[in-house]
Parts: structure tokens; sequence; C-alpha cells
């Protein structure tokens, strides 16, 4: 029982994305929030960008 358990039962990210087929993907076991990462992503770019 680690942390990957836990995650598995929840149904929704921390900032609340439901953890569907299509929102939810696989990395090193663990489940990602497509809608969080895209979001991650564009921080990222919009951060490049303006720095
Ligand atoms: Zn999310």
């Amino acid at each position: 029982m680690g942390p990957p358990a836990i995650n598995a039962r929840k149904t929704e990210c921390i900032h609340g994305h439901p953890f569907t087929t299509a929102n939810t993907y696989w990395h090193r076991g663990w489940r990602q929030c497509r809608t969080c990462n895209l979001h991650a992503v564009k921080a990222y770019r919009t951060r490049l960008e303006t720095a």
C-alpha cells in the first residue's frame, strides 16, 4: 500500500479534473491528468516566451 495504490483509487486529479480514460495516461506506473499536463506545458512555454 503506497502512494500509487492510493492514487489509483481517486476518481479525479488534485485539481479536480476527472480521471476518465480520455483524460488519463500512465507515466511510470502513475496516472497523469492530461488537462493538468496540458496546462503545465502551456505555462512552461509561456514562461520561456516571456523570459
Ligand atoms: Zn488535472
